[in-house]
Formats: C-alpha cells, structure tokens, sequence
C-alpha cells in the first residue's frame, strides 16, 4: 500500500477547512492544512463576523434618536470614535484567528502557511513544495467579481469597505444582492449618502417580492438612493479623491467612495484542478457529487468554491458530512431544502422555505401577513413597520415559507426554521400560545389569509 505524508490534506483554512481537519484530526488521523492567507477564512476576517459587528456599531445612531422618546437627555448627539471602533474590530478578528489556530493545534492538526494546488490525486504543491495524502478536500471559498469597465481599480469591495480608515461623505454601491444591501445599510446610519445602482429590478432578487418590496420601501425612508436599471459603463478619477460613475446613458454620478458588489466567484483558478482531472462548472465552480467528492476519485471539495449554497453553515455542514462518510463510515449527505437564512440590512430580514411565487407553482396557496408597528417605535416615535409573511400550502395547510423584515426577524428565523423543516401545519403553529408583549406573537396570531390575487395580478 502507498505510504503518504498525511491522511488527509485540507486546502483553505475558512469555515469549511478548519472543520473538517479538526473532526479528521480529532479522529486520530494525520492531517495538514494548508492556508495562504490567516486562519479562519471569509466568515470570520471578511465576511460575517466585521460585517456584524459594523451592524451593531452603526446601528447605535437610531437607538440614540430612540432613546430620546422615552425621555433619555444627553447633550448633542454622541459621535462615532471610527479609528477606535475599527481598532476594536480588528481585536476582535485577531483573538478569533488566535483560537482558531489554537483549536488546530490542540487537535493536531499541522498549519502549513502556503498556497496549495493540486499536482494529481495524492499531492498538493504548497508554493511548489510537495506534500502527499491519502485524501485530499479542497475549501479555498470565493472572492468578489469585478467587472471589466475602465477605471474599475478605483472601486472597492466588501474587503475594502470592512477596512476604511475613514468614513467618506459619500458612497455609491453597485449591486443590489444582501452584501450590497447590508453595507449600504451600516454606511447610511452612520451619516454617509448611499446610493444603491442596480443593473435590472430592484434588490434582492430571488427573495419573495413582499420581503423585497418591503425592504425596500424602508431603506429608502430611512434615505437611501435606490437607482434602478442603471449600467455603470465607466469609473473616472476626480480632484481630490473624489470620482464619477458614467452610466449608460450618459449621466454621471460623483461620490467620495465606490463599493462594488456585485456578486462573487469561486476561487478555482491556477489550482490545477482541471488538469488533474477535476470537472468544473461553466461558472468555475467545483462539482461535486452528494458526498462532496470532485470527479478525481479521493479529492474532494466543499463551500462557497462548489457555489451550492454559500452561507458559513452551510460549508461547516459539508464539512461534518465529509468527514463522516470519508473518515467515520457513515455516508451523510446535505439536505439543501429550507436553509433559513438572515440578511443584516436595516432593518433587517430573515426567510425560509419557499417564496410566494415558488409556492405558487406548486399548487394553491394561503398567504398571510402582519404589517405593524413594534411598541418600541410607538414612544421613540419611529416611522418603521415589522412585515411577517408566512407561505401555506392551501390543501395540506403545511408551513411552505417564512418571509419576515423587522429588526427580531434573523434571530426568529432560527426557530421559523424549525417550523418549515419539521412540516409543521399553520393550525399547529396556531395552537401555540403567544408570548406577550412581543413581535413574536404575531406569528401565532395571524388568523385570515389574505385574499387571492386576482388573476390580472398574476400575470
Ligand atoms: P472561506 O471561508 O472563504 O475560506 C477559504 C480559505 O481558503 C481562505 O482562508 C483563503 O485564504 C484560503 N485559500 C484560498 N485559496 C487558497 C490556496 N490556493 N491555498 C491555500 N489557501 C487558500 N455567510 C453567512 O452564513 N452569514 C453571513 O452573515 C455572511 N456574511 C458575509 C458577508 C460578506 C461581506 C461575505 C464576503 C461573505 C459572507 N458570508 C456570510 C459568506 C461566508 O463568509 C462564506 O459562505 C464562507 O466563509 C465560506 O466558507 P468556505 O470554507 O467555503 O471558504
């Protein structure tokens, strides 16, 4: 039998990587992972993690104003310290990277700082060093997409904005998915003039047209700009640092600050994975079958790189089913259906389960919505509305969908989540007693459907 370095060698150490060689590890088994850049990967230096903790301290500016309805005096309005609160931020991301580096380590996993590549079925090349395994996961994740116009080097992405020195007086973000929508939120609160330009439709395309409707109806009342079907064809420096964005059209826009977001891609390129045999897709993600393994027998590939479904726990997921049928002889497969999932606007979402129109081609639905206002804004005298939408099937009354914008909405989703998965009945959910004073409780007290669209609305 062939001898090897290790077990097994894990590429990337991010969401998915540091948990599938730590169970590996853990299971006895000699593991080395292998990480170009800092332990812990997008989630945690450049994705949710910053991006939370940027929600939280931007989002003191309303409960400030907030404060003041219910008879809380302080002089002026408290300012933003930015240098400090970005010197905190990266604490935070440092100490992260500190345990996760000491999690791998205690469970004997071997870091190797490098760049990996496949150089064929049993070995990865770090910076042109080989290293031999039985198997071999890859978990190298995305980065963001740009596109080709001129003058694209003048903008940022979500890396750069998780980054600034200072807050800009201005900023246009190009994009509409939940990364745009969620800067575009942290941005405005903290006093800058966001303007979203969106190619076609509106944001958040994909989600249930209420929850977008919804959504975007709020942001704009809390000012941002929403530019719809706007094409940026060219970015051009100014004086002072300043820039301007030619749209088709002719219009120009200038701004302080452009961030892009507009979407993201596999980091698959110069991996060697196509000439070692590994099937990609024409977008150039890995695929990959049930069990997370490539078309090269023994590599295997997991996360936002195989573009399934790029949340972080999704890629942990992937990672406890690889290491359980590789490694522990229990072939455990994803389920993909109802992943309940949050976006960090303002306010901000949580959904599940099916959009009203996905439903819709399935059979008769019951749709139900609550629109109010929480008792908190009654006092600070806030003119923002809670919307919760569920999605029923109309013959077995099951729980289909969960569409719901208001600021309890992604800790709710969490347990709606359960609900949808379970096959719950919308009588079931009835039937639990409500908590209150709560928004919860409207989930439970949602009693009439609201009348059928007629069939002009429809379409
Ligand atoms: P990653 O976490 O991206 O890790 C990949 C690692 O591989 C990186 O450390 C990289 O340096 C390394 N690498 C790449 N190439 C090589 C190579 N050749 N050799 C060695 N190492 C390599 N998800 C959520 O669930 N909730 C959120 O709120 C959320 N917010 C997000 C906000 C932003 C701004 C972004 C960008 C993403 C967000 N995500 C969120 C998505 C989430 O971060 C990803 O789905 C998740 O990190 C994917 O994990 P992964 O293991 O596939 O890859």
């Amino acid at each position: 039998m062939a001898s090897f370095d290790y077990d097994l060698i894990v590429v990337g150490a991010g969401s998915g990587g540091v948990r599938a060689a730590r169970l590996t590890a853990a299971s006895g088994r000699r593991v080395a992972l292998v990480e170009m850049g800092r332990v812990g990967g997008t989630c945690v230096l450049r994705g949710c993690v910053p991006k939370k903790l940027m929600f939280y301290a931007s989002h003191f500016a309303e409960e400030f104003e907030d404060a003041k309805g219910f008879g809380w005096r302080f002089p002026g309005m408290p300012s933003l310290d930015w240098p400090a609160f970005m010197a905190a931020k990266n604490a935070e991301l440092d100490r992260l990277e500190g345990i996760y580096r000491r999690v791998q380590r205690e469970n004997g996993v071997e870091i190797i700082e490098g760049r990996g590549r496949l150089a064929g079925p049993h070995t990865v090349e770090v910076d042109g060093r080989p290293i031999t395994a039985e198997c071999i996961l890859f978990a190298v994740g995305g980065r963001p997409s740009l596109p080709d116009i001129p003058g694209i080097e003048a903008a940022m992405t979500s890396d750069g904005a998780l980054d600034l020195p200072h807050l800009p007086d201005s900023m246009v973000i190009v994009g509409g998915g939940y990364i745009a929508v969620e800067f575009a939120g942290v941005f405005n609160a903290l006093g800058v003039e966001v303007t979203i330009i969106i190619r076609a439709g509106s944001v958040l395309r994909g989600f249930d047209e209420d929850l977008r409707a919804t959504l975007t109806g709020e942001m704009e009342k809390k000012g941002i700009h929403i530019r719809r079907e706007c094409l940026v064809r060219s970015i051009e420096t100014g004086p002072g640092g300043t820039y301007s964005l030619r749209l088709a059209g002719g219009e120009e826009i200038a701004t302080d600050k452009i961030l892009y977001a507009t979407g993201r891609v596999p980091n698959t390129q110069d991996l060697g994975l196509v000439e070692a045999g590994v099937a990609l897709n024409d977008t150039g993600a890995v695929l990959v079958d049930a069990y997370n393994e490539t078309s090269l027998a023994g590599v295997y590939a997991i996360g936002d790189m195989t573009d399934r479904a790029n949340l972080t726990p999704v890629a942990i997921r992937e990672a406890v089913c690889f290491f359980q049928t590789r490694f522990n002889d229990n072939p455990m497969v994803l389920d993909y259906d109802n992943i309940p999932t949050a976006v960090f606007s303002q306010p901000p979402l949580g959904t599940v389960g099916l959009t009203e129109d996905e439903a819709r081609q399935l059979g008769p639905v019951d749709i139900y919505i609550s629109r109010f206002k929480p008792m908190k804004y009654s006092l600070a005298g806030r003119d923002e509305r809670v919307m919760f939408k569920l999605v029923v099937a109309r013959d077995s009354q099951k729980l289909l969908g969960a569409h719901l914008v208001g600021h309890e909405a992604p800790e709710l989703i969490q347990v709606l989540g359960l609900a949808v998965k379970a096959g719950l009945t919308k009588a079931q959910l009835d039937d639990v007693v409500a908590v209150h004073p709560t928004s919860a409780e409207e989930l439970v007290l949602m009693r009439e459907p609201v009348p059928d669209p007629s069939p002009e609305e429809t379409g």
